[in-house]
């Protein structure tokens, strides 16, 4: 019924001020959660309102589709008015298990997105537990099952991001968090099983899996086994050991696309000066130093390929105020590329996958 109220709002009384109604309080703990099932036809109404009502200020509204947080660490009024000030139309936002959460319940599963719909239906696409440590890493085949299985019942659109092949990231580095190198082969018992979910019911995922030589052809297997389940590769040529990963080339990825239709990349990678520290070396091997912009010969494939690209801020639970910066980060990266190409990567792309239309 709530989704109703929005509608409303937006066909009777939009505020020249907030693109759409603010959240009434900070914190989540201070809202019920929505019914289940997802009403997610009523919340497509609103949410394809709110891209609109960006686009009519002249801006080019961004939908994130990689993004995940610590809900009892989560200020939505700070977020509505950032993304508001930024032209971020919607974040799918998928909760991450806390290891103090999961070491005292055991929880296998987070269900916040009925709070974060009840609070502010017009800016989150509900988005399924993140795949990270300790719940995924610890019991993958129990997480995942307990996944379908809550996704199915409340209609979720899209799962969250899993992490098969992570190494540390340098702040993970730095506080000496060993336990998030994780390796979990992507064609293991829980992968098959993500897989063939994915192959049934179109519903979308994300992975985490470093680029690595060896890492290349079980992807591909498995992309071949489950020609309909559609994989969002996240942090686009993100490389973290280029002795490792000669392989991932653009002609290299031209290839894959070309085998894979149902293979996507998310955009989220860091700037042009983002050194990996383990390895000293630039990470985010998609930037010209030089020109800062990105290389032509990738600019030309995503330009080839525009549905297959799609932008992302990757927040973290532990990064929640980085959303300035990330939303910047991608407008950059946005900048190389065609108006007409911009317009499908900025949210066309993540329309197209999640809903299976055009907008
Ligand atoms: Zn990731």
């Amino acid at each position: 019924m709530k989704v109703f109220f929005f509608i409303l709002v937006f066909v009777f009384g939009l505020h020249a001020e907030s693109i759409s109604p603010l959240p009434l309080a900070n914190s989540l703990s201070s809202f019920e959660k929505t019914p289940i099932p997802f009403d997610i036809p009523s919340l497509k109404i609103v949410w394809k309102a709110r891209i609109e009502a960006i686009h009519a200020t002249g801006v080019l509204p961004l939908i994130d589709v990689e993004s995940s947080f610590n809900p009892s660490k989560f200020d939505l009024i700070d977020y509505a008015q950032i993304m508001d000030d930024k032209g971020v139309a919607l974040i799918a936002l998928s909760p991450q298990i806390g290891d103090k959460a999961y070491a005292k319940e055991g929880k296998l599963w987070h269900d916040v997105p009925r709070t974060l719909i009840s609070a502010d239906a017009s800016r989150y696409v509900p988005t399924s537990t993140s795949g990270i440590y300790p719940a995924w890493t610890s019991e993958p085949k129990s997480f995942i099952n307990e996944t379908i299985k809550q996704v199915t019942k409340q209609h979720y659109p899209l799962l969250g991001e899993f992490e098969f092949r992570h190494y540390l990231s340098t702040r993970q580095v730095k506080r000496n968090e060993s336990y998030r190198d994780v390796s979990i082969p992507i064609d293991s018992e829980a992968g098959h099983v993500l897989f063939d979910f994915a192959e049934k019911t179109g519903i979308s995922f994300q992975i985490h899996y470093e680029v690595e030589d060896a890492l290349l052809n079980p992807l591909e297997k498995m992309l071949d086994t489950y020609p309909h389940a559609n994989v969002i590769w996240c942090h686009f040529a993100q490389i973290r050991y280029s002795g490792n990963a000669k392989r991932f080339t653009p002609s290299f990825v031209r290839g894959l696309l070309e085998r894979h239709p149902n293979l996507y990349f998310d955009l989220a990678f860091g700037d042009k000066d983002s050194v990996y520290k383990p390895s000293n070396e630039h990470q985010a091997t998609i930037w010209d130093r030089n020109t800062g912009k990105l290389k032509s010969e990738w600019t030309q494939l995503i330009e080839d390929y525009p549905y297959h690209f799609l932008t992302a801020f990757d927040i973290g639970g532990d990064r929640h105020d980085e959303l300035p910066k990330k939303i910047q980060n991608s407008r950059e990266v946005l900048k190389s590329l065609t108006p007409k190409t911009q317009e499908i990567v900025a949210y066309k792309a993540f329309w197209k996958l999640v809903f299976k239309e055009d907008i």
